[in-house]
């Protein structure tokens, strides 16, 4: 049950039936989308979005072995504009990316967007407006355009490759043997993680959701697949609402606001000036710990280290 929740695992096991089945794109995209219990309600109706606004209002929540996660936790991510969750490991950041997509249903408080609260939308109205980026990209068994294509199926071949270009990934598709027919995965060619990453852009780009989702990878790149990576992460925030789970300085810095979470509580909220100023505060404390990975501290010191 623990691991059920997570789609990259899910499919991971879904995965030999499915190479065996050669299902078509569609299909893996309902899979990864496949509820865990989740129904629609019988009164269900789609969400309309217009720009995207996601709001948390006194949301308490548990997994199902009674671990309360969530305490009481209110933000507001507004529409067309970034929106970092920094916190130590542990602080519940993954979890609201989980609630926001209704892997769970919430116990007490409302998740809306644009003002509809989502236990009352189809599934498929509210997974349809979101693109998800994990930290660590899943690539299926079969071709790059395929790849890039599970984002929306009906994709025309010059739309992934824009959004190939989009995400910085079209030059080093094209020095593969078989250009976008090039197989990937288990049996294809072998990616670094860098363009793993940047496929896995481009397939966010293709979906054209406005509202963005992205636990930013916390391994390291070289220098230059960071700075394509970044310059693609930029391409596809463009205009969206996003909401990043952050590790890297970067991020934080440029986010329109940042929630600061702890033991699954917003501690503080601010812009990367704001928090840094308040000293005694969680944000500064954190930047000065240089702790783990999930710290800003610890991963920002990090990145000025290579600079
Ligand atoms: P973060 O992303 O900030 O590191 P998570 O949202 O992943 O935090 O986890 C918050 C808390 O919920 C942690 O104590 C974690 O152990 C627990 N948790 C996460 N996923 C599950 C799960 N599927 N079942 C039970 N507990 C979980
Ligand atoms: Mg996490």
């Amino acid at each position: 049950l623990l691991l059920a929740a997570d789609p990259a695992r899910r499919l991971g096991q879904l995965k030999v039936n499915l190479e065996k089945a050669m299902v078509n794109a569609r299909m893996i995209y309902e899979i990864l989308d496949m509820p865990e219990r989740q129904r629609d309600r019988h009164d269900a109706v789609p969400l309309e979005v217009s720009g995207g606004a996601v709001r948390f209002e006194d949301v308490d929540f548990s997994y199902a072995d009674g671990t309360k996660v969530l305490h009481g936790l209110s933000f507001e991510a507004p529409a067309h504009r970034t929106t970092a969750i920094v916190g130590p490991s542990g602080a519940g950041k993954t979890t609201i990316i989980s609630l926001l997509q209704r892997f769970y249903d919430i116990e007490a408080g409302t998740i809306t967007i644009d003002g509809q609260d989502i236990a009352g939308v189809t599934l498929a109205s509210l997974r349809g407006q979101m693109a998800f980026v994990s930290q660590q990209p899943y690539l299926f068994e079969g071709t790059i355009r395929e790849n890039i294509r599970y984002g929306r199926p009906e994709a025309t071949d010059d739309e992934i490759e824009e959004a190939a270009r989009q995400a910085n990934a079209h030059d080093f598709i094209m020095e593969q043997s078989a250009g976008y027919d090039t197989p990937v995965g288990e049996n294809g060619v072998t990616l670094s993680g860098g363009q793993r990453q940047r496929l896995s852009i481009a397939r966010a780009i293709v979906r054209n959701a406005p509202i963005l989702l992205l636990d930013e990878a916390t391994s390291a790149l070289d220098n230059e697949s960071e700075k394509l990576v970044q310059q693609a992460l930029e391409e596809v925030m463009a205009g969206r609402t996003t909401i990043v789970i952050a590790h890297r300085l970067s991020t934080i810095v440029s986010a329109d606001r940042i929630i600061v979470m702890d033991k699954g509580e917003v501690v503080e909220t601010g812009t990367h000036a704001e928090l840094a100023s308040r000293k005694g505060g969680l944000y500064a404390r954190l930047n000065l710990l240089g702790g783990g990975a999930d710290q800003p501290g610890g991963h920002a010191a990090e990145t000025e280290k290579e600079r």
